[in-house]
């Protein structure tokens, strides 16, 4: 099923992301907790990529069993830039197989040690490539592509990020997939900025559950994102004890999944981090208003 499909109903819908396994060793228990978050039946599910390519293989592993076993659809992610054409091309033939319909395609980070390269000898520089490749390919894959609701931190400001967003969205992108953010009204002028820039394609915002203080160095180090006051106070507070910092973390995201769905926004994409008891009771917290 094409991820655009769901953009009809009026309801609330949650889909969940995934990662693959980054060793061997971690495979069956990354399997058994995407196995766990699929039997919640969200809307989808999406397995990301590791830019690198190591967990690629993992990456199409996971999403085939998760649609095969659990009829959940299902999107596979893709990066381009460290790779070469002929990767790519043996990477969207490999997802076409597995009867994946849905690709998010990436540009991925940049290795360290490849920054300094002579970047016009790449085969891409840029996600918008590889979404006119997948256009291309005479494959009907439903694309999605990345935005950045606070800007990539690359771009020198945000009306020269969403004028290469419109680009991308123009070589072929369905929808858009966001970076986590903490405070919806930054999605809000975002979309608001992008509407006017002529973005008229689905925006699904990316929630990211904060269930742990390590882990907002981690995801402020990955999004930088902005972290409101409110949410500050709420680590403050529960920073030192574990359960209730994790109760406070699913409460924050499901207040702005809430908020999200009272402006209009139905689907939303939660960020799991393979953590199906963090799916489970965001879904527990919202059990009436997905059946109204
Ligand atoms: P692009 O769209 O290419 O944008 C990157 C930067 O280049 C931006 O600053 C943009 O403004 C600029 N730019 C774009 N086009 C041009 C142009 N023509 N000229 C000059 N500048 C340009 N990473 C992974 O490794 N694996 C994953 O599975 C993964 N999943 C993700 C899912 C989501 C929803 C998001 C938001 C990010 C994900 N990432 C993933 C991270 C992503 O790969 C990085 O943020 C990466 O640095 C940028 O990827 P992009 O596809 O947004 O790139």
């Amino acid at each position: 099923m094409k991820i655009t499909e769901l953009f009809e109903k009026d309801k609330l819908s949650l889909s969940f992301e995934v990662f693959p396994p980054k060793t061997d060793s971690a495979f069956d228990s990354v399997k058994e907790a995407t196995e766990e978050i699929a039997r919640l039946s969200p809307a989808f599910m999406s397995v990301t990529y590791g830019a690198g390519g190591g967990t690629s293989q993992y990456t199409l592993d996971i999403a085939r069993n998760i649609r095969e076993r659990y009829s959940v659809p299902t999107v596979a992610h893709l990066t381009c830039v460290s790779s070469t054409k002929e990767t790519v091309a043996a990477r969207i033939r490999e997802i076409h197989a597995a009867g994946i319909q849905n690709i998010m395609a990436l540009r991925g980070d940049i290795p360290q040690d490849r920054q300094n390269d002579d970047r016009s000898r790449w085969d891409y520089r840029h996600a918008y490539e590889l979404v006119r490749e997948l256009k291309e390919s005479g494959y009907d894959f439903c694309i999605g592509g990345a935005c950045y609701p606070e800007s990539h931190p690359e771009s020198e400001n945000q009306t020269e990020d969403i004028r290469h967003l419109k680009e991308k969205v123009d070589a072929g992108c369905d929808f858009l997939t966001t970076q986590m953010f903490f405070d919806n009204n930054l999605l809000y002028r975002f979309l608001y900025r992008i509407r006017e820039a002529g973005i008229s394609v689905p925006v699904i915002p990316g929630i990211m559950p904060i269930t742990d203080k390590k882990q907002i160095e981690r995801a402020l180090k990955l999004s930088g994102s902005f972290m409101p006051r409110r949410f500050l106070d709420l680590v403050d507070k529960f920073g030192e004890k574990p359960a209730a910092m994790k109760q406070a973390g699913i409460a924050y995201a499901t207040d702005q999944i809430l908020d999200l769905f009272a402006a209009g926004i139905n689907n939303i994409h939660v960020y799991t981090m393979n953590k199906p008891d963090i799916a489970k009771r965001i879904l527990a917290n919202l059990s009436d208003i997905l059946e109204a």
